[in-house]
């Protein structure tokens, strides 16, 4: 009998969608409360909450469960939390809004109600606090720093109830997997140990040299990819999953591997988002998290392996997944393989490395990809959709 990982203190998924038998009747309802407009960063919460990724939180957090999350890592319950996840407003909207009104949570770009909230709590917060700690960095030109910097000036608290999860289930039927249905494909396979591979890129060689590492010492590997929100100039979803599938076909023994995806949106905090990778990946019943070179970073502003090092600083109980911390991997002609530099001896020429930007530039013009660096189905379908730009 497999065994996994719990729910994030929690004994069960704590998903927050209303059973669809009575959305229509809540729905109406809601029609009738006053509306709140909620940016792509809070949609994606919404999501995340209906689908129980963030177990055990019941809406978005108090006063207290911010502070404690940027400052310490905890929930004011001791819980731990590294990123607060919360609902700003603009002043006006928080001054029309009185303490236990009931709101409807609308999607600002479609207007469609996601959820329904009974506020308990209004608040204003410093963002600078937020930034330094959870960001480590007060910079304006951090994409994740900017929104929080940007956001309306007061946050909402309460509980939530969700009556949609937007496009995401119809959009990726095969791909959009909740926790309690991952749970439920892993102990169906007998897997216990389970690592997550947290992308949002296509995966080349270096990419699949990590989850075969994966592969080798767990049951089975969950591809896990954002489906939320993207950096402008990212690969859109719906070719990079088939890119994914093309390598996992190709190059995977069957049943060794999961596709999915989830709708978080980045927020490029590096560790602190290491951190809530795995928290989440607990909860979908993954036991690893791999953890790889500059995990969720952007620019440089952590050190390339920050995020495997935070996970050392966790007390015990905190978190049950574990990291799976590899090394920055590629192919090295000397060594005649792929390699990690934890393994190879050779030096930076005789390691095959292009960046991304280079990536760009060779797909949009034809020009070839060397086959270690990324298999050919994989760069065929990436030439396609570069070709159609
Ligand atoms: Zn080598």
């Amino acid at each position: 009998m497999s065994q996994l990982v719990p729910p994030h203190h929690s004994e069960q998924i704590k998903s927050l969608l209303l059973p669809e038998t009575e959305r229509a009747d809540e729905r109406k309802r809601a029609e009738t409360l006053r509306k709140v407009p909620l940016d792509s960063r809070a949609v994606s919460d919404v999501f995340m909450l209906a689908m129980g990724a963030y177990t055990p939180l019941d809406g978005f957090m108090a006063h207290d469960d911010w502070r404690g999350s940027c400052l310490d890592m905890k929930l004011a319950n001791g819980t731990f939390w590294p990123i607060p996840i919360t609902l700003p407003v603009d002043q006006a909207i928080a001054d029309s809004i009185h303490v236990e009104e009931e709101i409807a949570l609308v999607d600002a770009e479609s207007g469609d109600i996601l959820a329904v909230m009974e506020v308990h709590e209004k608040y204003s917060i410093d963002k600078e606090l937020e930034a330094e700690h959870v960001y480590r960095t007060v910079d304006p030109k951090h994409p994740g720093v900017a929104k929080v910097l940007a956001q309306g000036a007061v946050n909402l608290a309460g509980r939530v109830l969700v009556l949609s999860e937007g496009r995401f289930p119809v959009q990726y039927p095969d791909l959009y997997i909740r926790p309690a249905e991952s749970r439920a494909m892993f102990l169906e396979r007998g897997w216990s140990q389970v690592a997550a591979f947290q992308t949002r890129n296509p995966m080349h060689r270096s990419h699949e040299h990590l989850v075969k590492i994966a592969v080798e010492v767990t049951d089975g590997v969950f591809i896990h990819q954002v489906l939320g929100k993207l950096k402008p100039g990212d690969i859109p979803a719906e070719v990079r999953t088939r890119a994914i599938q093309a390598m996992i076909d190709g190059y995977f023994r069957p049943g060794t591997v999961i596709q999915a995806g989830y709708p978080i949106e980045m927020r490029y905090a590096g560790p602190r988002e290491a951190l809530l990778h795995a928290l989440i990946r607990q909860n979908f019943g993954c036991s690893h998290l791999i953890v790889g070179r500059d995990h969720a970073g952007v620019g440089d502003y952590y050190g390339p392996f920050d995020a495997q090092h935070i996970f050392d600083e966790l007390w015990p109980g905190a978190l049950h997944t574990r990291p799976l911390k590899i090394d920055v991997t590629f192919y090295c002609r000397k060594c005649y393989g792929m390699a990690t530099a934890k393994t190879c001896p050779h030096d930076a020429q005789d390691r095959i490395s292009i960046s991304g930007t280079e990536q760009r530039q060779m797909l949009s013009t034809g020009a070839d990809i060397p086959p270690e660096f990324s298999r050919p189905e994989v760069v065929a379908i990436l030439k396609e959709y570069y070709a159609s730009l």
